[in-house]
């Protein structure tokens, strides 16, 4: 089947459309500061924004990020025509200006022009069981990876310890650091176990969920409530302008580490948090967020 052209409109979609959970609670953020703060006008300028990219089919963001694609497949599915697709889908959304050219080789500083280049845009792939197809797809501003981080616990200096306790003061740590940098209020993805790289993996992962879906573990949940108050306490607000929102949502994942360590990674998402799946089931193409 012609896989190019549903990706080709996965990619508009992300980059114009933001997803309805996300822009209600930007809406609710707003509702909770006192109205013609800084903080309110930035959410103004943020709603109005949303709108207008979504009506003209424009990027919410100039920065339209760099794209990360997760492509679940069935058996018999190749993983080279999958990329091939996709790249042609995403040489093909470059020229049509829903992505600006982000793939700069570090060499050379040379921009590819297209949004093409070594692991760019870069694949996650799994074969699954079932016989749809799910690409998932985000994209993932600059500024915002900027100040994602990893820490390794114990801590000493933040007195964090390696267990939960010490997870929360990183993860405070980490959004006191930002001061709004990255383009707060963010969407806080977190990793805790797994190797340095495999712990990054999965903090970014967290943010295909849904505002408001907790973890499925009990003390996690907890853990994801405890932050999301915390993290609101700090004061910095939208853009750092200060005010009671300088977080949407926070998702917590974890997975088993080595005995001798216990990373923490988090991958910090800008309030343009743009994410969409595409799906093919019995060749019907739909899309959800
Ligand atoms: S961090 Fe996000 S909102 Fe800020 S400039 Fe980059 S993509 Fe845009």
């Amino acid at each position: 089947m012609d896989l190019k052209t549903p990706v080709l409109e996965l990619i508009r979609k992300a980059s114009s459309d933001l997803p309805p959970d996300v822009e209600q609670s930007l809406k609710l953020a707003q509702a909770g500061e006192e109205k013609n703060t800084p903080a309110w006008n930035v959410f103004s300028t943020i709603l109005e924004n949303v709108q207008m990219a979504r009506k003209q089919s424009t990027p919410i963001c100039q920065d339209t990020g760099s794209l990360v694609f997760y492509i679940d497949y069935p058996e018999g599915g190749l993983e080279r025509e999958y990329k091939k697709a996709v790249s042609a889908a995403v040489v093909e959304a470059t020229n049509l200006q829903y992505l600006r050219p982000n793939a700069v080789d570090p060499v050379t500083a040379k921009n590819s022009g297209n949004n093409l280049g070594v692991n760019a845009p870069y694949f996650h792939f799994n074969q699954w069981d079932k016989k749809d197809i799910r690409i998932r797809l985000m994209l993932k501003g600059g500024g915002s990876e900027n100040v994602s981080t990893q820490y390794k616990l114990p801590h000493s200096s933040l007195g964090a310890g390696r267990d939960l306790i010490g997870v929360r003061k990183l993860v405070i740590d980490a959004v006191r650091n930002a001061q709004g940098l990255g383009c707060a209020p963010g969407v806080i993805g977190v990793g805790i176990g797994g190797t340095r790289d495999i712990s990054y993996t999965l903090a970014k992962e967290q943010l295909f969920r849904k505002i408001g879906q907790r973890s499925e573990s009990g003390e996690l949940a907890q853990l994801e409530i405890k932050l999301y108050e915390d993290l609101n306490k700090l004061g910095i607000g939208p853009m750092g302008f200060g005010g009671k929102t300088t977080a949407l949502e926070v998702f917590i994942g974890s997975q088993h580490r080595h005995p001798a360590t216990f990373y923490v990674s988090i991958s910090y998402m800008c309030w343009a948090f743009r994410r969409k799946t595409l799906h093919i089931i019995n060749g019907e193409v739909s899309y959800d967020d």
